[in-house]
């Protein structure tokens, strides 16, 4: 009697300590909460700052006519800068229209002139602001496919100096590198190196919220896990991602993690032999993948991932 009280105890312990370890997995991605307001310029480290913001309801562009309400808080891509004595290197623009407040932003921690800019990929949202910063002479440097993108697309502002696989901007003693490590959010995906500061920007590559593969754009959902183990090898312990707050390391590693599963879950869906239609509309894509276990129900960017649903069931569905 006293032996089972005993066994039932320890298994009532170990059944706690289960539920806890559970709320602390690493799978579910702790969400930032943000709140409506201007554009900031935060510092990440010496000679490095971001530029979040602003923060607007509906969309990375706010609210606008027939746009959907989702009732979170987004801003457009995180915009690094990098000061050095000769002037400063930026990476991404945001929108045209959001240039004056980022270039305000930047003029609070440095008053000398942005010598480059870097695109860490094509999409509006991050690089759309190109526009007037070609216009204002500052050269535009981005992986050869980012250029591609933006002709494709018939988005002014391409960058006017291309790379390959790999690139470096050498500026007042500062080094800036780039890498393509592979396929993801869009074929042009450019890690930004801060090789003195161990910090990287990854662009739309890690997010504060799910990943969004581009097919159209060249991404693959396959591909963008590899493409993530090609950033994990870099020496790095800090990133400016995206969209979303300063992550380190441990945290890229976990939302690797996270991708895996979920390509994980639809290989076994499609193996299961469940149709295409169970995920025709988003609440059956949610409850299909189980989107909550991993934090990923409601982020700023499950609508936008969810625009490629089709394509995303047909890749893991080929690959099988
Ligand atoms: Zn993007």
């Amino acid at each position: 009697m006293r032996r089972t009280l005993v066994l039932a105890t320890l298994a009532a312990v170990a059944g706690l300590t289960a539920v806890v370890a559970s709320q602390q997995s690493p799978l579910k991605q702790d969400l930032e909460i943000l709140v409506r307001g201007p554009a900031r310029i935060d510092k990440v480290k010496d000679g490095l700052y971001v530029v979040r913001g602003p923060f607007v309801p509906c969309g990375t562009r706010g609210c606008r006519p027939g746009g959907a309400d989702d009732g979170l808080i987004h801003e457009a891509g995180d915009v690094a800068v990098r000061v050095t004595p000769a002037g400063l290197i930026l990476v991404d623009d945001k929108y045209p229209e959001f240039v004056p407040e980022v270039l305000a932003r930047v003029r609070d921690v440095s008053t000398l002139p942005v010598k480059y800019l870097l695109n860490s990929h094509h999409h509006g949202d991050h690089a759309s602001g190109n526009a007037p910063i070609r216009e204002m002479g500052i050269d535009i440097i981005g992986h050869r496919n980012i250029r591609e993108n933006f002709l494709r697309i018939k988005q002014p502002g391409e960058p006017n100096i291309t790379f390959a696989d790999q690139g470096a901007v050498y500026l007042g003693g500062v080094e800036v590198q780039m890498f393509w490590l592979g396929r993801g959010h869009t074929n042009g995906d450019t890690v930004i190196y801060f090789p003195d500061l161990k910090t990287v920007h990854t662009g739309d590559l890690v997010i504060d919220g799910m990943p969004v593969i581009d097919y159209a754009g060249g991404g693959s959902a396959l591909e963008f896990v590899k493409t993530i183990d090609n950033l994990l090898k870099m020496d790095f312990d800090t990133m400016i991602q995206g969209h979303g707050k300063i992550m380190n390391k441990d945290e890229v590693s976990a939302y690797r993690v996270r991708f895996e599963e979920m390509n994980r879950r639809m290989r076994e869906l499609v193996g299961r032999g469940v149709p295409k239609q169970a995920f025709g509309t988003l609440d059956g894509a949610r409850a299909q993948l189980k989107l909550a276990d991993l934090g990923w129900d409601n982020t700023v960017s499950t609508t936008a991932w969810y625009g490629s649903i089709n394509r995303y069931y047909d890749e893991i569905a080929s690959a099988r």
